[in-house]
Protein backbone atom coordinates (compact mmCIF):
# COMPACT_ATOMS: atom_id res chain seq x y z
CA UNK A 1 0.00 0.00 0.00
CA UNK A 2 1.48 3.63 -1.05
CA UNK A 3 1.97 5.83 2.03
CA UNK A 4 0.85 9.55 1.45
CA UNK A 5 3.62 12.10 1.71
CA UNK A 6 3.04 14.88 4.07
CA UNK A 7 3.18 17.31 1.67
CA UNK A 8 -0.23 15.65 -0.52
CA UNK A 9 -1.80 15.22 3.21
CA UNK A 10 -1.42 18.82 4.03
CA UNK A 11 -2.69 19.89 0.15
CA UNK A 12 -6.12 18.10 1.41
CA UNK A 13 -7.09 20.87 3.91
CA UNK A 14 -8.61 23.91 3.26
CA UNK A 15 -7.49 27.21 4.73
CA UNK A 16 -10.00 30.23 4.83
CA UNK A 17 -8.01 33.78 4.65
CA UNK A 18 -9.69 36.09 7.53
CA UNK A 19 -8.12 39.08 5.20
CA UNK A 20 -5.99 41.61 7.38
CA UNK A 21 -6.57 40.31 10.96
CA UNK A 22 -3.71 37.75 10.98
CA UNK A 23 -4.25 35.04 13.96
CA UNK A 24 -0.50 35.39 14.59
CA UNK A 25 2.08 38.01 14.73
CA UNK A 26 5.99 38.44 15.33
CA UNK A 27 5.77 41.03 18.36
CA UNK A 28 9.07 42.78 17.18
CA UNK A 29 10.92 41.72 13.80
CA UNK A 30 13.85 43.57 14.62
CA UNK A 31 14.46 41.16 17.67
CA UNK A 32 14.59 37.93 14.97
CA UNK A 33 16.79 39.80 12.69
CA UNK A 34 19.53 40.90 15.74
CA UNK A 35 18.72 39.07 18.77
CA UNK A 36 17.75 34.99 17.56
CA UNK A 37 20.42 33.07 16.43
CA UNK A 38 18.73 29.79 15.59
CA UNK A 39 15.02 30.97 14.64
CA UNK A 40 13.70 27.96 15.59
CA UNK A 41 10.16 29.01 14.27
CA UNK A 42 11.53 28.77 10.36
CA UNK A 43 12.35 24.58 10.38
CA UNK A 44 9.53 23.77 13.41
CA UNK A 45 6.41 24.97 11.57
CA UNK A 46 4.77 21.60 9.64
CA UNK A 47 3.11 24.42 7.38
CA UNK A 48 6.28 26.58 6.54
CA UNK A 49 4.63 29.43 7.90
CA UNK A 50 7.94 31.26 8.84
CA UNK A 51 10.57 31.95 6.14
CA UNK A 52 13.80 33.63 6.87
CA UNK A 53 15.13 36.14 4.69
CA UNK A 54 18.68 36.92 3.84
CA UNK A 55 18.91 39.62 6.11
CA UNK A 56 18.26 37.58 8.98
CA UNK A 57 14.77 38.97 9.14
CA UNK A 58 11.51 36.20 9.64
CA UNK A 59 8.69 36.89 7.42
CA UNK A 60 5.14 34.88 9.00
CA UNK A 61 2.42 34.41 6.30
CA UNK A 62 -0.23 32.34 8.33
CA UNK A 63 -2.43 31.18 5.20
CA UNK A 64 -2.13 27.46 6.01
CA UNK A 65 -1.25 27.52 9.54
CA UNK A 66 -2.42 24.24 11.05
CA UNK A 67 -2.99 25.53 14.82
CA UNK A 68 -0.79 23.31 16.24
CA UNK A 69 1.23 25.87 18.36
CA UNK A 70 4.43 24.86 17.91
CA UNK A 71 5.71 28.35 17.38
CA UNK A 72 4.55 29.94 19.86
CA UNK A 73 6.27 27.48 22.46
CA UNK A 74 9.69 27.10 20.54
CA UNK A 75 9.69 31.58 20.63
CA UNK A 76 12.36 31.47 23.58
CA UNK A 77 11.90 35.09 23.38
CA UNK A 78 8.19 34.97 23.46
CA UNK A 79 8.34 37.36 20.42
CA UNK A 80 5.00 35.55 18.96
CA UNK A 81 1.30 36.80 20.03
CA UNK A 82 -0.70 33.71 19.38
CA UNK A 83 -4.26 33.13 19.34
CA UNK A 84 -7.03 31.24 17.52
CA UNK A 85 -8.70 32.16 14.39
CA UNK A 86 -11.67 33.92 14.47
CA UNK A 87 -14.55 31.45 14.51
CA UNK A 88 -15.26 30.49 10.99
CA UNK A 89 -12.26 30.98 9.68
CA UNK A 90 -8.57 29.20 10.04
CA UNK A 91 -7.94 25.40 9.12
CA UNK A 92 -10.66 22.96 8.21
CA UNK A 93 -9.05 19.60 7.93
CA UNK A 94 -9.97 16.95 5.82
CA UNK A 95 -8.97 13.09 5.75
CA UNK A 96 -8.35 12.51 1.79
FE1 LIG B 1 3.17 26.87 12.05
FE2 LIG B 1 1.92 25.54 14.01
FE3 LIG B 1 2.70 28.10 14.38
FE4 LIG B 1 0.67 27.53 12.74
S1 LIG B 1 0.71 27.22 14.98
S2 LIG B 1 2.37 28.97 12.32
S3 LIG B 1 1.34 25.57 11.84
S4 LIG B 1 4.04 26.30 14.05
Amino acid sequence: MRVAKVEEKLFQNRYRVDGGRPHITIKNPDHCASQCESRQCTVCCPAGCYTEEGNGRVVLITDGCLECGTCRIICHDKNVDWEYPRGGYGILFKFG
